[in-house]
């Protein structure tokens, strides 16, 4: 029940429908990967064919499912959405692909949590948009050959690194998306208050902006909270005094760290004098997963240029021992 963690959470569904752009016109930031989209996506229009097969990763909440609608409404096709883990069965998928409409998109998140068997029968499907049954059992099974409407696959994983290279290999497009700086969390923060119809000063967005750890889910949660509190205690107006007040009763701090990134940052100086230290006993001293501290953690500590990663672990930086109100007083500075 992290305030600032990048997953969704229950209340965020409540807003996000609301706030989620539909065309890559309203997309803030991300200019390489909306760039490079439009031609794509551009060149299939004149070509009144469907777009290549896409391929999303970076950090949860920075706008994958986001984009994946983005391109749908774009090319004015229908969307479908599903995960990994809901495709349990081929079956599953088949039935999926056979219902698509010539051109659809079919949005796959979490994709690298495919099982082998389904990912097997989406090779044919990506390649030849086709889908090979089997008929029957032993000596006279016999393969069919059956024909899908051709189709956009837009796959989101949080790490590319996961994914198989069959299936890395049959995405056309594979666009990396990066946490947002400060600048585009702001317009970002701008964009929803408007939507949200709550007065906001541009000091105060930039307040948010800050604290969000470079990702627009979060921002969008923490506008939400900051005008409840601008509400209850104020007149409905957020300025830098209403949003610097509620976020620090949310107990993020000015750099957008909370408690657990704060137990990280304190195990990494105290159990191993600043690193260096491996994932796997990172993970171990402080009790949070391997995986969430790799997707989660890592990246923003990575952007903020507290933690470094080196061939013998991660190291921390004399800007994180400064953040943390503890002297550095190490010779081999990374
Ligand atoms: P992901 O699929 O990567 O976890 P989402 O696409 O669900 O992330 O994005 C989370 C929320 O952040 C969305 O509801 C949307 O309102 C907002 N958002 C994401 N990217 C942008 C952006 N570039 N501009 C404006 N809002 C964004």
């Amino acid at each position: 029940n992290r305030i600032v963690t990048p997953n969704l959470k229950s209340d965020d569904i409540e807003i996000e429908g609301s706030l989620r752009p539909k065309y890559l016109s309203d997309y803030i930031g991300q200019d390489k990967v909306k760039n490079r989209l439009k031609i794509f996506i551009d060149a299939a229009k004149m070509r009144k064919e469907s777009l290549d097969h896409v391929l999303l990763y970076g950090p949860p909440g920075l706008g994958k499912t986001t984009l994946s609608n983005i391109i749908a409404n774009e090319m004015g096709v229908n969307i479908k959405v599903t995960s990994g883990p809901a495709i349990e069965r081929p079956g599953d998928l088949a039935a999926i692909l056979t219902n698509l409409s010539e051109n659809d998109v079919l949005f796959i998140d979490e994709i690298h949590r495919l099982s082998r068997n389904v990912e097997e029968v989406l090779y044919p499907a990506m390649e030849d948009f086709a889908l090979d049954i089997i008929i029957g059992k032993g000596p006279s099974a016999k393969s069919v050959r059956i024909d899908l409407p051709k189709f956009t696959l837009v796959g989101a994983t949080t790490r590319a690194g996961l994914l198989t290279s069959p299936l890395r290999d049959r995405f056309g497009v594979i666009c990396k998306l990066d946490l947002y700086n400060i600048e585009d969390l702001k317009t970002i923060v701008i964009r929803s208050a408007r939507i949200l119809n709550v007065p906001i000063s541009e000091k105060a967005a930039v307040e948010i902006a800050k604290r969000s750890r470079g990702t627009p889910r979060i921002v969008n949660r923490l506008l939400k909270r900051v005008r409840d509190y601008a509400q209850v205690v104020g007149n409905g107006e957020i300025d830098i005094d209403i949003a610097k007040k509620a976020l620090n009763m949310l107990e993020v701090d000015n750099l957008g760290l909370d408690s657990v990134d704060r137990k990280i940052l304190n195990t990494i100086i105290e159990k191993f004098d600043g690193g260096p230290v491996g994932l796997d006993t990172l993970a171990a001293s402080t009790g949070e997963e391997k995986n969430t501290i790799e997707d989660v953690y890592e990246p923003y500590l990575l952007q903020l240029g507290f933690l470094k990663r080196t061939p013998r672990g991660r190291v921390l930086t004399r800007k994180a021992y400064e953040h943390m109100g503890i002297d550095f007083n190490k010779e081999d500075e990374v």
